[in-house]
Order: C-alpha cells, then structure tokens, then sequence
C-alpha cells in the first residue's frame, strides 16, 4: 500500500465551502489505484460494474456516462449537442447566469429566463417563454450553488413535457444523491454531475445520462464536435469504454464512493443531509441570520447565509481558518462578503456538524 495521507497531511484545512469538498481518506486511498491499460479488459469491467448503482442514482434505465473534465464541459457539450433553434437558459445565480454565455460563445441562439439571486425558478415563468415555440432546449440548474437556492425540479419538469421539442437540460452538481432525482420519471434529456461537491471525489470528473430523445436530437446536429460529442459516448459506452483516455483514478474512487453510497442506503443518506442541512438551517436563525434563498426553495446541501449582520465575513472565515483549520466559504461572485455559505455535502456527519457550527459561533464577533 502507498503511504498516501490526505486528511491528516499537516496543515490541512477541512473543506466546507460548496465544493470542492472534503474527500475521505477511503476514497483518496481508492483514487490512488495502480495505473490500468484503458483498453484492457480491466477497465470496461470496472465501469460495467459500478454501472447498475449509477443507474440507480440518476433515475435512469439509460446509460450513464463518464467524461474526463469537470462539469462544464458537459454543460457546453449539452448545448452543441441539443441545440439547433434557441436555448432559453434559465438564470438564478452565478452558475446557471454563465450557462447564458457559454451558449453564446457556442454560437447558440440563446435567451435567458432571469429571477433575481435568491429567488427560484418557478413553472409557470418556464411555460410562458416555452409557449412561444422558439426553444428547443432549456438549461436549468437544479441547485444553485451560489445563492443556495434549489429550483422546483418536479412542477418544472411537468411543464417542459409539454413541449416535446424542448430537450430538457438538468445540471444537479451541488444536489445529486443528496436528495432523489427521478430522470427517466420527470422526463429529463441530460441530467448531469461532477465528482467534487455531492459526491465528494477529487475534481475531474464528469458524470452524465442522456435520454434516447437527446440521442435522436444529436444525430441531427452536425457540429457537435468531438470531445463531448454524445454519440460517441454512447458507441463507447455499449462496450464500457470511453470516447478518450478516461480519468482511472476518479473511476476507482467512484466505486469506492458508490460501496458507501449503498452501503448507507440512499434513504438514509437522504434523510442524513437533510437533517445536517436543517442543523446549519437552525444555526443561522439562532444566530440573529437569516436565509439568502426563497423559504421553500432552499438546498439540503448547503446554506447561503444572509449577512444582515453586516459582520466582517473575509475576518470570520479566516478566524475559522486560523483557529479550528476548517473552511467556509465568504460568498460567491456578486454576493461575496452580502453572504457566506456552508456545505453539508459529503462524508459529514451530525458530530461533525455540530463541531463546525460550535466554532462558527465562537469565531463570530460579539
Ligand atoms: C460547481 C458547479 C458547476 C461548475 O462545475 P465545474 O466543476 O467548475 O465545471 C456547475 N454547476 C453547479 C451547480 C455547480 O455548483
């Protein structure tokens, strides 16, 4: 065995910013398997292995892919993919506003749906841009990272599959397998995730499903260009391969990920970050904070904290840094230092939780 530490190497802060988040030492120890030939037969039974369990957290029947890139790669690549007319790209926050111009740089006809930060995406604003019959695709992230909104993803859904020209786009990053996401059921074209914040694996890893729907669109589309060209991941993936060398490492470690995963049981992981959520939820309301985001439209995976305060957020983050060697995060993008957010994503537990926000109040100024 490899003498490979990750948590205890010395000076190491303890993530819970929105991600990256903490990795444990199990899945870091998985990470850092002995180098395989891709092509071998070593790697297409690792991924048909673990495929059945991917299946079953993104709600699918449907092939779940695995892409060499962070997140955004597959987000771009939805858009060359899917989008012929117009995308209309619904914007609430910092990742889902970006999804705006990427479309743009791709050359899409692209219009965005905006709500002002903290407020969610509702049905009903969806169904009046879709009426107009100039979309075919729609991006929605389901939990917005920035603001710690998480956008209604059933009434959505129920709205956009009554417009069977509209593929529908599904980031879900910061909420996959912290709360249930029924693909197939709510009709969704790409339903799409990273490995560095729910699923608390190194940067680097891009997970992805696709509806037969999406494939069918695809093949009419003739710039899809290659690295993220779905068709190609589909060819590859009926033999458990991928279109290039994939990531080995993240593919180890998301096995590793998935035996706890299960081994917790979905149920009771769900209801864990439900429960650490509504911890940091009472935190904020004990402390005389409140709620960045909508009540009712708030994530299980993080808190977006409203600085009514007016406390020095870069000095209370700092404070926790320096004295308990733990990381929050001071707002992002426009909301930087207005917010701060708290991750309860991952490998946390009640104890550890509770360990945070005990140093959080004692780092807060009197
Ligand atoms: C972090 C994040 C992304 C971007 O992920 P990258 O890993 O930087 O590509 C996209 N969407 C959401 C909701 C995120 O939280």
């Amino acid at each position: 065995m490899l003498n490979i530490t990750n948590t205890t190497a010395d000076g190491h802060i303890k993530l819970f910013i929105p991600g990256p988040v903490e990795v444990s030492e199990k899945t870091f120890r998985a990470f850092c398997h002995p180098q395989v030939g891709h092509r071998g037969s070593e790697f297409p039974a690792l991924y048909e292995s673990i495929h059945p369990r991917l299946q079953q957290l993104f709600g699918t029947q449907g092939p779940v892919y695995l892409a060499t890139s962070s997140a955004w790669g597959v987000m771009e690549g939805s858009l060359r993919n899917l989008t012929q007319k117009k995308v209309l790209n619904c914007m609430c926050g910092a990742f889902s506003d970006k999804w705006l111009d990427v479309s743009k740089r791709c050359g899409k006809q692209a219009e965005g749906l905006r709500v002002e930060w903290g407020e969610p995406i509702l049905p009903e604003m969806i169904d009046k841009k879709l009426a107009s019959g100039e979309f075919d695709a729609l991006t929605l992230i389901h939990n917005e990272t920035s603001t710690g909104v998480m956008n209604p993803l059933t009434d959505i859904a129920a709205v956009v599959r009554k417009y069977p020209e509209v593929m529908f786009i599904v980031d879900s990053v910061s909420s996959f397998s912290t709360v249930p996401i029924a693909m197939d059921e709510l009709g969704i074209d790409v339903l799409l995730t990273g490995s560095q914040k729910a699923l608390a694996m190194p940067p680097g890893l891009a997970l992805f499903s696709t509806s037969e729907r999406a494939r069918a669109r695809a093949a009419t589309i003739h710039d899809r260009g290659y690295y993220f060209d779905f068709l190609e991941f589909h060819k590859n993936w009926e033999k458990f391969m991928t279109p290039s060398t994939p990531t080995t490492g993240h593919i180890w470690a998301l096995q590793s990920k998935l035996e706890d995963i299960f081994e917790e049981g979905l149920v009771a992981r769900y209801a864990r970050h439900s429960k650490l959520n509504s911890m940091v939820s009472d935190w904020v309301i004990a402390n005389g904070f409140e709620h960045f985001a909508r009540e009712g439209y708030r994530s299980k995976s993080l808190v977006c904290v409203k600085n009514n305060r007016d406390i020095n957020v870069p000095a209370f983050c700092s404070a926790l840094k320096k004295k308990h060697k733990v990381a929050i995060n001071g707002g992002y993008g426009k909301i930087k230092g207005v917010t701060f957010r708290v991750s309860n994503m991952g490998d946390e537990s009640e104890a550890t939780m509770a360990e945070l926000l005990q140093w959080m109040t004692e780092c807060l100024p009197a």
